[in-house]
């Protein structure tokens, strides 16, 4: 058997984060993911400055593809603003392996089934065993459903389901465009140009409000949109998206238990204002990770629950999103 004291499941943002902070104070960390990496993840790819403050990048040495835009073009019942502010886009395919080989963890290729707590340890799979663990797997995270999902249940309220797709594609528009609420749609759709011809286009809203009161479903919505986009932004464009879901953060009464601990879309932290998962994802793995280095609580206080800042602009997406003002 395999030994290790820090054992990490999943190596996205979260176990990526905590692992290259647990690696710089020299812990022995031990990384294991189901994909090989670069592995696809499903995400628009965007980044706020505090992620690129949280993780220490330095944009202008960063090897893959990053774009930075100005402003936001909000798109909203009909109106268009234009938002003034720095935010960035990244592929999910390159930056996660980045963070990950960054870490300098050794990573193993090992699908998570069954995990144990036995004499102060932790045993996954007979194969592999640790003092610590951090879940860090998304939003099926063994470790969330092995110990803490009786404890810390998720709110079927706060679950948001998608459809996106990646394509390479020669963008005109060096923008990102954000419509919000189209046709009903209970969140909201993205266009989100990468560095040197690649678009994520895509959308979701809230799981539970979707089909409710005679509502649309995601694919309807997405064809809606494309039909928009396609007369317009993206022309020619052909898509195969698909879908995943996740949570939205909630009470997270119960992050730890033991020398266990859940991080990121494992813990339902994105944003309830913008659905950001990547920030609270980084901020919390690095978190686990300086409890158990410096043996102090584990506190999600400091990750972000709004993207906006909490304020009114905050308050009205986050109650639109999930009460309904679509
Ligand atoms: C369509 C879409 C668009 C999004 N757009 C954005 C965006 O633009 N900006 C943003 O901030 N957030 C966005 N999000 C949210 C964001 O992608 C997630 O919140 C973020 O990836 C969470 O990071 P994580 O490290 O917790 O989990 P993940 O990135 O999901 O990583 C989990 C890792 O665990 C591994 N794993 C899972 N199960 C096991 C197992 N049993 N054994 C071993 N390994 C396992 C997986 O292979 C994966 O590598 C989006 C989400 C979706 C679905």
């Amino acid at each position: 058997m395999q030994s290790c004291d820090v054992l990490i499941v999943g190596g996205g943002p979260a176990g990526s984060s905590a692992a290259w902070r647990l690696k710089r104070s020299g812990a022995d960390v031990l990384v294991l993911d189901k994909e090989s990496f670069p592995r696809l993840k499903l995400c628009a790819g965007w980044v706020t400055p505090e992620v690129v403050h949280d993780l220490e990048m330095d944009i202008a040495s960063y090897p893959h593809r990053f774009l930075t835009f100005d402003k936001l073009h909000i798109h909203l019942k009909g109106l268009h603003l234009r938002v003034p502010c720095v935010q960035h886009s990244i592929r999910r395919f390159e930056f996660d392996a980045w963070l990950l080989e960054r870490s300098g963890a050794p990573v193993v290729q090992h699908n998570v089934k069954h995990i144990r707590h036995e004499n102060g340890e932790y045993i996954i799979d007979d194969t592999f065993r640790c003092k610590y663990l951090i879940g860090a797997g998304g939003t099926r995270c063994p470790v969330y459903r092995t110990f803490f999902r009786e404890l810390h249940p998720r709110a079927d309220e706060l679950q948001t389901a998608t459809l996106e797709h990646e394509i390479e594609y020669d963008w005109q528009d060096p923008d990102c465009h954000l419509w919000f609420f189209e046709n009903g749609l209970p969140g909201y759709a993205w266009y989100v140009p990468k560095k040197n011809g690649w678009l994520n286009i895509g959308l979701g809203g809230m799981a539970t409000r979707l089909k409710k009161h005679g509502g649309k479903d995601l694919k309807h919505h997405w064809g809606q949109f494309t039909g928009k986009l396609g007369r317009k932004l993206a022309r020619g464009a052909q898509y195969h998206p698909e879908g995943y879901s996740y949570y939205l953060r909630g009470k997270v009464d119960v992050a730890r238990i033991d020398n266990a601990f859940i991080t990121g879309d494992a813990a339902g932290l994105a944003t309830r204002d913008m659905c950001e998962g990547i920030g609270p994802a980084v901020r919390s793995g690095l978190h686990a990770a300086q409890a158990i280095l410096e043996n102090t609580p584990y506190e999600l206080e400091e990750v972000t629950g709004a993207s906006l800042g909490g304020g009114l602009a905050s308050r009205m997406l986050d109650w639109a999103f999930t009460r309904g003002a679509a």
